[in-house]
């Protein structure tokens, strides 16, 4: 079965998002546990912490179907060593987070190199850095994110991600999450059949479905291969409804959450259920 949600607003506090959550129909979500846009955030509370297990209870949520997302500030890979130290302490307490909310699953970007050093170098950095920060908690597995390929960041090429991969010691708590806007402006295009199989294909060569651990379902505003990151509503942008049908009947997306990041948050009721109807058209 497919897990179809969004990444719901933790204003206020997480013990709000998985009512935010039902609310819109979702059964997937992905959220922030702190303020993305801070390198440091108040501790969690009992009353978070309890809060949010009781409402992921009530509204029938497992930990396979919530996927938060780390803070946008934290490169992995940064080529300066007082900042890489700055960022791997930040994503450390994300991951510590998530394991105080008793969640499986962290997606992050990979770093970006600033012009500053090698894309490959980066790319080791970036496992570097994970394998610092897995040994130091548990139960959490790392999901890195495609990125579109914008500026100096790392990880728009699939063989990036498995670079990466290849160099983490534990194998079964680093996985992968397919941005499908990120995907489609770095050049996989998912918009036709035969493209959509070729990504796919590519991805099974160089990465492996074991490694999917979730999605985020965006529409790209740009073009293929633009490299430029900018989010469309579902069916309004350059991939189109076509390649959204494809993945929703494509059952190799199944049990995995898949979140809408999508610009117009006030429909992702109406997205979810249209994404919904692709599945059985
Ligand atoms: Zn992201
Ligand atoms: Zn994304």
């Amino acid at each position: 079965m497919k897990y179809i949600g969004a990444h719901v607003s933790a204003a206020g506090g997480v013990e709000n998002v998985p009512k935010r959550a039902h609310k819109i129909g979702a059964k997937a979500f992905a959220l922030f546990t702190k303020n993305q846009r801070r390198w440091e955030g108040p501790p969690l509370t009992k009353e978070n912490i309890e809060g949010f297990k009781a409402g992921c209870e009530e509204f029938g949520y497992s930990m396979d179907q919530v996927i938060p997302h780390d803070s946008y500030l934290i490169n992995l890979g940064h080529p300066e060593e007082q900042q890489l130290q700055k960022s791997r302490n930040a994503f450390l307490d994300e991951m510590q987070r998530c394991e105080q909310l008793g969640i499986n699953l962290l997606n992050f970007h990979p770093g970006n190199h600033l012009d500053k050093m090698s894309v490959e170098k980066c790319l080791d950095r970036n496992a570097e850095s994970l394998n610092w920060a897995l040994k130091q908690t548990e139960g959490v597995t790392a999901v890195i994110e495609n990125t579109a390929g914008q500026g100096t960041s790392v990880g728009y090429k699939f063989e990036y991600l498995a670079r990466i991969i290849d160099q983490v010691d534990d194998k079964g708590r680093i996985g992968i999450c397919i941005d499908t806007c990120h995907a489609f402006a770095a050049g996989y295009d998912l918009s036709t059949e035969k493209g959509y199989e070729a990504m796919w294909k590519k991805f099974e060569e160089k990465i492996g479905f074991e490694y999917l651990k979730g999605m985020h379902l965006n529409d790209s505003q740009k073009a293929l291969g633009s490299r430029v990151d900018r989010h469309d509503n579902i069916g309004e942008g350059n991939i189109g409804l076509k390649g959204f049908k494809l993945l929703m009947q494509d059952n190799r997306f199944d049990d995995i959450p898949m979140i809408l990041e999508t610009p117009n948050t006030e429909r992702w009721p109406q997205e979810i259920e249209m994404l919904y109807e692709l599945v059985d058209e």
